[in-house]
């Protein structure tokens, strides 16, 4: 069974963790001959950036320290036992932002990327290394190679809203981190998207999955900058796999985060329905064969489907890894059912 799961960075690793643990109860490998499974995940890079002379990748970090149970469960990112000596210097130096802490053991991370960038070695080279050091039983695979940084045009917050006041592209981390999105976002750009491709593998492990998976992820910032990478939505269209995505959305309302920031910006309502329909349904030339909702949310199914999706109501909050795999499994058994129905 070869599942490919397209994720941002916390959601999609409470997400990740769950679809690891289900596969592994589902198709426990090398047993009696049974059928082994593979689980290839597609991590967004549009939060990736230069900060401090380091190259950051957030939701890569965010799904290798969680896969390797390294990550702080308290605070919900970074590294567990993390200290912060080096970023205090850095800010006697004034190098950095002041406003996003690195973490030693982060930077670390960060200094090893850098130090096998500069070696030559690609963004997917340098995250199998990463990999290496840790069996995380999953295959993380940047979107791409090419630096497609997330860019937010807003106006200018130094102009104190004046109504012609000038407009300026922040890096999306500082529009997330230092003003918590609460600067209208009137675009979100991607640098470089004329030149981007995908990463090597990442289309074919869309070609040739048995189950394509979107997880929960902030549909605008961290699907939907998987999705503008040239080559990603023509391999989602030509695959032969069910795609099947998890609404981040329960009851109207983001889960975590400020997801709804992003989702208004680009004019779709904080709704279950809504985020699908802007998905789109592949029946009609979009992406989304399957599309599960949260049981507060049952009564949008009909509607979903009359739209074209195989939607499903089920138990959406990952609370822990009992409920993140019980999630995953809903998303294999509607894909079965699909897969079932495409074969008669
Ligand atoms: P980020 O890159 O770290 O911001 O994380 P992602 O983009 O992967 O995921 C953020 C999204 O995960 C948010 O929009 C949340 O609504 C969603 N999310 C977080 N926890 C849960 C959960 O338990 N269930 C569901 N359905 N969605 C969740
Ligand atoms: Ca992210």
């Amino acid at each position: 069974m070869r599942i490919t799961v397209l994720a941002g960075g916390v959601g999609g690793a409470r997400f990740v963790r769950g679809v690891r643990e289900e596969a592994r109860r589902r198709w426990p490998d090398g047993q009696g001959g049974s059928e082994a499974s593979a689980v290839d995940v597609i991590v967004n890079t549009g939060d990736d950036l230069w900060l401090a002379g380091v190259r950051l990748m957030p939701d890569f970090d965010s799904l290798l320290y969680a896969l390797a149970g390294v990550n702080d469960t308290e605070r919900g990112w970074g590294r567990a036992g993390e200290t912060e000596r080096v970023a205090a210097e850095l800010s006697e130096w004034g190098v950095g932002w002041p406003w996003f802490t690195l973490g030693d053991l982060d930077l670390g991370t960060h200094l090893a990327r850098t130090s096998w960038l500069r070696d030559g070695l690609t963004p997917t080279q340098v995250g199998e290394r990463l990999q290496g050091r840790w069996p995380l039983g999953v295959r993380l695979r940047p979107a791409t190679d090419t630096e497609v940084d997330t860019h937010v045009l807003v106006q200018d917050p130094d102009a104190a809203g004046a109504s012609d006041a000038p407009t300026v592209e922040l890096h999306f981390q500082e529009w997330w981190t230092r003003y918590r999105a609460s600067l209208p976002a009137l675009e979100f750009r991607q640098r470089n998207l004329d030149v981007a491709r995908p990463a090597p593998g990442v289309a074919e492990a869309i070609a040739d999955a048995d189950v394509v998976l979107v997880a929960p992820s902030n549909p605008v910032v961290s699907i939907g900058t998987i999705l503008t990478i040239p080559g990603i939505r023509e391999a989602l269209a030509a695959t032969s796999a069910p795609v099947v995505g998890v609404s981040p959305i329960i009851g109207g309302a983001v889960v975590r985060g400020m997801a709804d920031a992003c989702l208004s910006a680009i004019g779709v309502e904080t709704d279950a329905a809504a985020v699908a329909r802007h998905y789109g349904a592949r029946s009609a030339g979009g992406l989304l064969d399957g599309w599960l909702v949260a049981e507060e949310d049952a009564a949008e199914v009909e509607g979903l489907r009359a739209h074209g999706f195989a939607a499903r109501a089920v138990p959406l909050w990952m609370r822990d890894l009992d409920t993140s795999a019980a999630l995953a499994g809903e998303a294999f058994d509607l894909a079965r059912e699909l897969r079932a129905d495409r074969g008669r």
